[in-house]
Formats: structure tokens, sequence, C-alpha cells
């Protein structure tokens, strides 16, 4: 598995550190976030780290990620009320964890938001 050292999100995928997993599979896994802005608030990332979204990321895991999506949505619940996916891409997106990771947002009083 290619990791950064000092990535907290290489650790939980590799279990270094444990979390609050919902999903896992070879490629992705998905665990809770630690500070939830919706009622269910889970992070979906990629084993292998990549930066962000546009770091040459292989079609494959792109799917992995969409599946873990999906698998995230029926496990918890949001799957038919519908939720809210972002990926945060860059400085001027407010990324703070360096490492690829996929917002999946739902549950009741989710609002429209800014889109
Ligand atoms: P922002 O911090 O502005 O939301 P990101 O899109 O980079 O920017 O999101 C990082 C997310 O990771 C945050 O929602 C934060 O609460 C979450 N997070 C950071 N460290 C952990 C952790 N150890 N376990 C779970 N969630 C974490």
């Amino acid at each position: 598995m290619a990791t950064k050292d000092d990535c907290i999100f290489c650790k939980i995928a590799n279990h270094q550190i444990e979390s609050d997993y919902v999903y896992e599979d070879d490629l992705v896994c998905a665990f809770r976030d630690m500070n939830p802005q919706a009622p269910v608030h889970v992070l979906v990332v990629p084993k292998d780290h990549y930066d962000n979204l546009v770091d040459d990321v292989p079609a494959e895991t792109l799917a992995a990620l969409a599946h873990g999506v999906d698998e995230v949505a029926k496990r918890t619940g949001i799957r038919e009320s519908g939720f809210r996916v972002i990926a945060n891409t860059g400085d001027a997106a407010g990324q703070t964890v360096h490492h690829l990771h996929l917002h999946v947002l739902g549950g009741e009083g989710l609002g429209e938001g800014l889109l």
C-alpha cells in the first residue's frame, strides 16, 4: 500500500489507528467523521495515498470510491432519502487533510446546500 508516514488517513486506512468504520474493501475504507456536520457524516478514502481527487487517481480506485459511497449510503440508511457527496480539493476549497476523501452527508435537516 502506498502510504505517507505523517498522514492520519493512511494510518486509519491501515488500521494503525482504529476508527469507527462503516465499510471496507481492498481499495477503500469508510469511517465516521470525528466532527460530524450532519446526522450521518462518513468519509470514504482510498487505502493508497492520493493528495486529492486530481492526483492521478486510477480509474479502478475512483470506481471503488463510488462503490464505497453506495455501501455507506445503504449501511447508514440514507440511500433512499438522498444524501450529499463533497470532495474539498485543495487549499481554496478548505481541504485540511491532504489524503483524498469523499464526505458523505445525510439525514434529517441536511438542507438544500450551496448548489
Ligand atoms: P475540512 O476540515 O474543512 O472539512 P476536509 O475536506 O479536508 O476539510 O475534511 C477533513 C475532515 O476530516 C473533517 O471533516 C474532519 O472532521 C475529519 N477528520 C480529521 N481527522 C479525523 C480523524 N482522525 N477521524 C475522523 N475524522 C477526521
